[in-house]
């Protein structure tokens, strides 16, 4: 085969939506103009808007982990007690920064695939009176399993303590109500389900969790929310913004505003569904069965054979670039991800790949049979009911 078209397909970054690519382009511009502030300004109600809150938006330049410091440094001090829910590679992130700062972790911790459940917050709220914090992923990118933030935002609401939730790839893949479910901090990625290249972060934050602001006695500079806020009411940003990355998110965000935020929601979910019911078709195991996100699906290899075969196949043979596990899960779960500017021919196609791989590699395959999953999927979701066949 000599030709095969690079298809960038990992859980981050993500595919690119053609249009802000495009926009990249206007970054000839200067931002202390008016024709910047206006733009910058528009983003952040933007993003306010698609996530769906009252709570105040801010942008940082940064990859995801550096709103998730900029919550720790800017609300919490040397000592607190918080509790971190930690079931993967992000939780062990939330853990480490904690403690980078001195704060006092409980952690919470649950194995790969799994996920920390609300009960265990409550009973860890009930038994550490005193804690400042509770910290999750609302989606763990790293196993392929969810969080269920909304019973962990009741328990946490009624307490002294603020929810600082990483929901950089739960944003755009699963319902996130955050007013209503009390997600104090609630941070997003741009590389994620926003559809545009790495090196931005945006962080809603609730009244209460500004009250921490206050009191907070950690030092910091270049991440601070405080004078980040005060500037964003002017429309600009402490420090040079990113100007590429605005322009290409200002494009992003007026495709999910048109979509809607639920439909790419639903989008994610589908498509999440459809490879759940394919990969099982053909024999495989999910990582995360129990509650699976819908922003990635991860997969077990056959027995015996190791998850980078399958990585590196499908980036040789047909140009896919997936995803591998992290850590010690490298070599044990390939990962498909769904966030963002994916569609349904991204999983035919993907499905139809991995019937070529794990045949090439003997594993007995009907081919077919994983793709026939994804068709039945998507005419359940797209096809009137008596028009599907089997
Ligand atoms: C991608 C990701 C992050 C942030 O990683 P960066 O490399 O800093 O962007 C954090 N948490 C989760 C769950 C992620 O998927």
């Amino acid at each position: 085969m000599y030709i095969k078209k690079q298809r960038l397909l990992t859980p981050g970054p993500t595919p690119l939506l053609p249009k802000a690519l495009h926009a990249m382009m206007g970054s000839d511009i200067h931002h202390r103009t008016d024709d910047f502030r206006n733009i910058y300004r528009s983003v952040l109600a933007d993003l306010k808007e698609v996530m769906g809150t009252a709570n105040d938006v801010l942008a940082l330049v940064a990859s995801g982990t550096g709103a998730m410091e900029a919550s720790v440094s800017n609300l919490f001090s040397p000592g607190d007690r918080v509790i971190v829910c930690v079931a993967g590679k992000f939780g062990e992130r939330w853990a480490e920064i904690v403690k980078a700062f001195g704060l006092d972790a409980v952690v919470l911790q649950e194995d790969y695939g799994k996920s920390v459940s609300a009960q265990r917050v409550a009973d860890a709220l009930k038994a550490n009176p005193n804690a400042r914090g509770v910290f999750a992923q609302a989606s763990e990118t790293s196993t392929g399993a969810q969080h269920d933030v909304r019973a962990m935002g009741q328990a946490i609401q009624k307490t002294g303590a603020i929810f600082v939730v990483d929901a950089i790839t739960g944003l755009g893949t699963m319902p996130l109500d955050i007013d209503g479910w009390g997600l104090d901090v609630v941070i997003g990625g741009s590389q994620k389900a926003f559809m545009i290249p790495p090196g931005m972060a945006f962080m809603s934050i609730s009244p209460k969790a500004w009250t921490f602001g206050e009191t907070s006695k950690l030092p910091r500079y270049y991440f601070n929310l405080k004078k980040e806020k005060k500037n964003a009411a002017n429309g600009e940003s402490s420090w040079t913004p990113a100007t590429a990355l605005l322009l290409a998110l200002a494009e992003a965000l007026k495709y999910v505003k048109t979509l809607g935020m639920d439909k790419l929601v639903q989008n994610a979910q589908q498509l999440a569904a459809a490879t759940r019911s394919a990969v099982t078709a053909l024999g495989l195991e999910l990582f995360a069965p129990q509650s699976p996100c819908s922003a990635v699906t991860s997969v077990c290899p056959p027995k015996g054979m190791d998850s980078g075969v399958i990585v590196k196949e499908y980036r040789d043979r047909f140009g896919s670039i997936i995803a591998n596990g992290q850590g010690s899960m490298k070599g044990q779960i390939f990962r498909i991800a769904h966030l963002g500017y994916f569609d349904f021919a991204d999983v035919f196609a993907l499905i139809a790949e991995l019937e070529i791989i794990l045949a090439a590699n003997g594993v007995p395959v009907k081919f077919g049979t994983g793709v026939a999953a994804v068709q039945n999927a998507y005419a359940e979701v797209a096809l009137a009911k008596e028009t599907v066949t089997a």
